[in-house]
């Protein structure tokens, strides 16, 4: 399939970064957001992060310039009705997904595949909500999306291979590199990477290391880039718990039980760096 033109819908952390890793791979952008302010901080991130590249060589402001001008932006859904490809990337709740959905197919044409970059709601289920199923499927970008290779591609109960492939395409077209994986809670990355935060805490506060040392012991051991206790203070404390207690509840299996230390960091309002203070305290 020739995917041409993209319509990012979401101009926030994810939206702005996906919008900017399409426009330097060459494609025309649309990226939707509902309120102005919204649209013109998603294009000042981008474009401050684009020059950072200018800035450190990594791209001459030419090519900075050209990808600046592939991005169109707008308030009005109804601008998507020529794109080949939607990627859904707005505030992660249900509801609002269901709605945005519903209009995204209502406005695209038949032919035009939708992906959502959700990271926690079931791309089946999602996909259920539309009439044709088989275009839908996960499209899960890593934050910051200009840096981290990975794209996860969900698909879901319903997905058609057709739609696979096209995905898998466009993803190796964007620099990034993609694995294909079944639809199922946390899908894979987050399903390995969040339990593993979870024993940290649990390493912690069994007393069998501090926090340094078991940061260290993971960068060093493992050779991870970042300690999993400093990860989780960036991630934020709040939100390794809710997930913790969504894969305990959907699976059903105790071995997802959160660490009482996170839940009472929680309790405490220690979310992490957002907040100052999570395992560590930032001044
Ligand atoms: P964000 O809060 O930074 O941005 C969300 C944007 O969606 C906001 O600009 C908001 O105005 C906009 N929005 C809300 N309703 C809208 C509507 N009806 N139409 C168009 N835009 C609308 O959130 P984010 O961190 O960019 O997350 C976006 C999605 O990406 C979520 O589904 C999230 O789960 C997923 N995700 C986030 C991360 C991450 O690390 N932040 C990583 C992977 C996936």
């Amino acid at each position: 399939m020739n995917i041409e033109l993209v319509g990012v819908v979401g101009a926030g952390t994810m939206g702005n970064g996906i919008a900017q890793t399409v426009a330097l791979s060459g494609l025309k952008v649309i990226m939707i957001d509902v309120t102005d302010a919204a649209l013109a901080k998603g294009v000042a991130t981008l474009s401050n992060s684009l020059e950072r590249l200018v800035a450190k060589g990594n791209l001459d402001a030419d090519a900075r310039a050209a990808a600046l001008a592939r991005i169109e932006t707008s308030n009005d859904c109804q601008r998507l009705a020529d794109v080949d490809l939607v990627i859904e990337a707005a505030t992660e709740r249900n509801d609002l997904k269901v709605r945005i959905l519903e209009q995204i197919e209502s406005v695209v044409g038949a032919d035009a595949i939708i992906a959502t970059n959700t990271s926690s709601i079931s791309i089946t289920a999602l996909g259920g909500t539309l009439a044709a199923p088989s275009r839908f499927i996960g499209m899960h970008f890593f934050n910051p999306v200009p840096l981290m290779p990975l794209v996860e591609i969900i698909r879901g109960i319903g997905t058609s291979d057709q739609t696979v492939e096209a995905i898998r395409e466009i993803t190796v077209r964007l620099g990034k590199s993609p694995i294909i994986v079944r639809n199922s809670p946390g899908f894979a990355v987050n399903r390995i990477l969040v339990p593993m935060i979870n024993e940290a805490f649990f390493v912690l506060a069994e007393g069998i290391a501090t926090a340094e040392e078991i940061d260290a012991g993971m960068r060093l051991g493992a050779n991870h880039p970042i300690g999993p206790l400093a990860l989780a203070d960036m991630v934020g404390l709040d939100v390794l718990l809710s997930v913790m207690d969504v894969y305990q509840k959907e699976f059903g299996d105790p071995k997802y039980r959160a660490c009482p230390l996170l839940r009472e960091l929680v309790a405490a309002g220690r979310f992490g760096r957002k907040v100052g203070q999570g395992v560590y305290i930032y001044q």
